[in-house]
């Protein structure tokens, strides 16, 4: 499948992507925390202006690396990035979940305040979407694995391109899902647009249409549905490699299976 990027090292993506880069490789750059905005009790929305910035394709990431205490150099995560390139690629905006315990996003998610400076790196990987690849689209997520989809949908928005896409996305309950009310909005106001939730621990919820965690049978449906033709999938490892193997036996074909791990 596509895309394994690693997280300490920037990893295949990095050096895949550097290979192809007709511009030199990213570099570190000091960028403005101008926008914090909680999207969930876990989850934060950071826009950062980036003084020296390289045009992104839609899915693609950020490397953000911080100093922990105790240890002798920064400590460097990936971080997908959720705004759209166009018609802006200066202000890129991620959406970082805190992991309990993790070393990285508690800081970036709950003690970053506008007015920091972040270090920064980017743009890198091969997890992307742009409209001269077409669709229909099944783009499946959990958790922040929704924010490179954000990009790409909102980019298609921003480029008025019509190409159809079903977002399936897996949250523990209605509280948790991120960008809740911008989807819906988008939703209602894209015909090429259809948002499907499923909650993990609400059973019931109106809001959405499964109650569990996204198996074969949920993902069957949904693409039968959807006509889609190709696949992109991004979230835990393990509803990963779940789904590309369900998306490979119902039929799609494997170059038309994207995936990203968040590991
Ligand atoms: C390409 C890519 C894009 C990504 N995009 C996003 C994104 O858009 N949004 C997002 O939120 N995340 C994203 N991630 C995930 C992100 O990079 C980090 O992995 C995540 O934020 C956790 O980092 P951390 O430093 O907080 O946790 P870490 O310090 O890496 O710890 C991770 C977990 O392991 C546990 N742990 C750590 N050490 C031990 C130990 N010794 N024993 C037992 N448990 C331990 C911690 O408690 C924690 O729960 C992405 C990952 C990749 C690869």
């Amino acid at each position: 499948m596509e895309t394994e990027a690693r997280n300490q090292t920037g990893g295949a993506s990095e050096d895949a992507g550097g290979a192809a880069r007709k511009t030199p490789p990213p570099k570190w750059q000091l960028a403005d925390v101008i926008d914090v905005i909680a999207e969930t009790p876990e989850t934060t929305t950071l826009r950062i202006a980036v003084p020296e910035p390289t045009e992104f394709t839609p899915g693609q990431y950020y490397n953000i690396r911080i100093p922990v205490e105790g240890r002798p150099r920064p400590i460097q995560r990936a971080y997908s990035i959720a705004s759209s390139p166009f018609p802006k690629f200066d202000v890129v905006e991620f959406g970082i979940k805190e992991m309990e315990g993790g070393l990285v996003s508690p800081v970036l998610a709950k003690q970053t305040k506008v007015g920091d400076k972040l270090e920064v790196r980017g743009p890198y990987g091969a997890f992307t979407w742009t409209q001269e690849m077409g669709g229909p689209l099944l783009l499946i997520s959990a958790g922040s694995g929704v924010v490179p989809f954000m990009s790409m949908i909102r980019y298609a928005r921003a480029k008025n391109v019509s190409v159809p896409m079903h977002l399936l996305f897996s949250s523990k309950s209605s509280e948790f899902v991120i960008y809740s009310r911008e989807l819906e909005e988008l939703e209602k106001s894209l015909d090429w647009l259809t948002v499907t939730h499923t909650f993990t621990r609400e059973p019931g919820h109106p809001a959405a249409r499964f109650h569990r965690r996204i198996d074969k049978e949920m993902v069957a449906e949904l693409l039968a549905e959807s006509q889609a033709k190709i696949g992109y999938i991004c979230g835990p490892p393990e509803m990963v490699e779940l789904c590309e193997i369900v998306l490979v036996d119902l039929g799609l074909d494997p170059k038309n299976v994207y995936s990203e791990k968040y590991d």
